[in-house]
């Protein structure tokens, strides 16, 4: 997934270049490397985060004007100083940087070795740049735009990168093809970068890259090309973020600030999009494709880890309320498997950042089926709000915390939404309608609520975060909401934890159960609290620990559970929202008690760019 940063202009680049590396540590933090293009070409590297390579060359004398960065989530070879990038050609003459998956890597490798190519890494990435040298070296004077374009058509795969050259020391050359890429236009400089994020202190305009696009920058300008040379005229994009929400506010860690951020984010989610008194709901981004969708007999939704459970709560929402069948599918089976889709099918693919590779590859399959696409994304202007037939924006600002907290609960707000809007097409009484957009724009103040005990979680926190294992139970909605918590508690505390609908209990995993194991159980007052009662009481009568997640006033489960936390009351397709909130405390909690990286746990990256 990792991360591109590049800068020409007439400031000092370094500096730069790790401000914006910082930005994009989310994406991958294993190792990190830029060079530099002074008098000659510079280049230093470090394993780990952003901070060791800064730390490695406050020593060094790196200076110039235009330079290329990365940082690093392994894909081929192990996290090192030999594998990070920007790597390099024979002669040290060309340095790249590359976010992606070469495919044919292998084949490319062994045939440019019979040239002559000697390779220092063992990534894929490192062809490229042979490639690009073997171009130059066999036909003298290509310019690095052509050398690259050429070599480009000889590689399958995925790719977004940068690659600098010492004999054409005023150019960045850039190309993608299914990994995120833009230029940001700034005044007498330019940036090129994965994400808008790493450009936004030194400029709102961009140019987003799209598949098989070459970008050519010089001072003067920039040019786009195809693949096939083709001029490409492209428009600049006006960023409308502001700055302070990608900062930590105070806040330990970015997931922190995040879940506290909440009945903001669920407001901004809302806002506009609520008509109360109709029990509707407007969703703009959704008003072209609005007569196709009263056809629609069956959604399809994808998503990856929290996206996909948001996914499975909205499944319960659609066919509730809605009425409308559907289906939940992780993407990366659903891009390999032969999935029956006809003209009455849409696809919803669920992505916070726009860009997840599984995700987009669904996507694409789904529109060569020529089915109708919709997205819920946050990040404005990424791949996947781009290739989808209508969307709509998450508008939460950017998420920086690796694990998923404050776009989780606004995908449930945004399927809340997405019911109304579809429901309300069909059956869905207007009755029905509007208390569920009064209930809906209930809620930042009820998470507001929610949040308050958080102290009341940090106890029971120092109570468990010892435990080994970990599981968490719900029904109906919440029992996708219990795979969350089990997701949430893995992810960035590494206690091992697993999710299952509480009717699961019985078949097996009740084994598991004793003084040592304890439980979540979700057992908010709704149609299935009985059952979900009845099931704490069979892991108590086993001797297992239970913290049970109920509605205020509901005293029953106080014997019984040896901790609880309570929750306002809500409609029972909303819960989710609310419950959630506990589930992420606990988390964060756990972790910072087993002192965990939080915002950047071990292994993961936040924006998964490759499959
Ligand atoms: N495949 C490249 C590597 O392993 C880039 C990985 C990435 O995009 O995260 O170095």
């Amino acid at each position: 997934m990792c991360g591109i940063i590049g800068y020409i202009g007439k400031q000092e680049a370094v500096p730069i270049l790790l401000e914006g590396l910082r930005r994009l540590e989310y994406r991958g933090y294993d190792s990190a490397g830029l060079a530099v293009l002074g008098k000659k070409v510079k280049c230093a590297k470090a394993v780990g985060k952003v901070k060791a390579l800064e730390d490695k060359i406050k020593r060094q004398k790196l200076s110039g004007f235009l330079g290329i960065a990365h940082t690093r989530w392994a894909t081929h070879g192990a996290p090192g100083e030999k594998n990070a990038h920007p790597h390099s050609d024979c002669r040290g003459n060309l340095w790249l940087a590359h976010n992606g998956i070469i495919e044919n890597y292998q084949k490319l490798k062994k045939s440019l070795q019979a040239k002559g190519h000697k390779f220092k890494s063992e990534t894929d990435t490192e062809v490229l740049v042979h490639l690009i040298e073997e171009e130059q070296s066999k036909r003298g004077g290509l310019t690095l735009e052509e050398a690259t374009r050429r070599a480009l058509k000889k590689v399958i795969g995925t790719y977004g990168l940068a690659v600098i050259s010492a004999k054409e020391p005023q150019k960045i050359v850039v190309a993608r093809q299914s990994s995120p890429l833009l230029i940001g236009v700034g005044e007498n400089e330019y940036l090129v970068a994965s994400d808008a994020c790493a450009v936004i202190t030194r400029t709102n305009q961009v140019i987003y890259l799209d598949d098989g696009e070459i970008g050519v920058i010089e001072p003067s300008g920039v040019k786009i090309i195809n693949l096939d040379k083709e001029p490409i005229k492209k428009s600049n994009h006006i960023i409308d973020w502001d700055l302070s929400r990608a900062q930590k506010d105070g806040f330990d860690h970015f997931t922190l600030k995040e879940i506290f951020e909440q009945p903001q984010a669920i407001a901004n989610s809302l806002r506009g999009r609520l008509i109360s008194e109709d029990g509707l709901a407007k969703l703009g981004g959704l008003q072209d494709v609005e007569e196709k969708l009263r056809d629609i007999e069956r959604l399809v939704v994808v998503g990856c880890g929290t996206a996909y459970y948001s996914g499975l709560i909205g499944e319960y929402m659609l066919e509730e309320y809605a009425g409308v069948p559907t289906e939940v599918e992780y993407a990366s089976e659903f891009r390999y498997r032969k999935p029956v889709l006809d003209k009455t099918s849409a696809l919803l693919c669920v992505s916070q950042s726009g860009e997840t590779a599984d995700s987009l590859a669904a996507l694409q399959e789904a529109r060569r089926k020529g089915i109708l696409t919709l997205g819920f994304v946050n990040a404005v202007g990424s791949t996947i709000a781009r290739v989808t037939d209508a969307g709509v924006y998450n508008h939460i600002g950017p998420e920086i915390g690796v694990a998923s907290t404050k776009a989780f609960s606004s995908q449930i707000c945004l399927f809340a939404l997405l019911t109304l809007f579809l429901g309300r097409q069909r059956n869905l009484s207007l009755v029905m309608g509007q208390r569920i957009a009064r209930e809906l724009q209930n809620m930042p103040v009820l998470v507001k609520k929610v949040l308050r005990q958080d102290k009341v979680i940090q106890k029971i926190a120092r109570k468990y975060f010892k435990a080994k294992d970990f599981f968490f139970l719900g029904r109906k909605y919440n029992f996708p909401l219990a795979l969350e918590g089990a997701l949430k508690l893995k992810e960035i505390s590494y206690i091992h934890a697993e999710g299952y609908g509480a009717g699961e209990m019985k078949h097996g995993p009740i084994a598991m159960i004793d003084k040592n194991f304890p439980t979540l159980a979700i057992a908010p007052k709704d149609s299935v609290y009985e059952k979900m009662a009845a099931n704490i009481e069979e892991i108590k009568a086993r001797g297992g620990p239970v913290i049970a997640l109920t509605t205020e006033r509901n005293n029953a489960l106080n014997k019984l559970a040896d901790d609880v936390i309570f929750l306002p009351k809500t409609l029972e397709m909303l819960t989710p929202i609310l419950a959630v909130v506990p589930l992420q405390l606990l988390a964060y909690h756990c972790a910072i008690l087993k002192n965990r990286d939080v915002d950047k746990p071990r292994n993961l990256a936040k924006s998964v760019t490759v499959e």
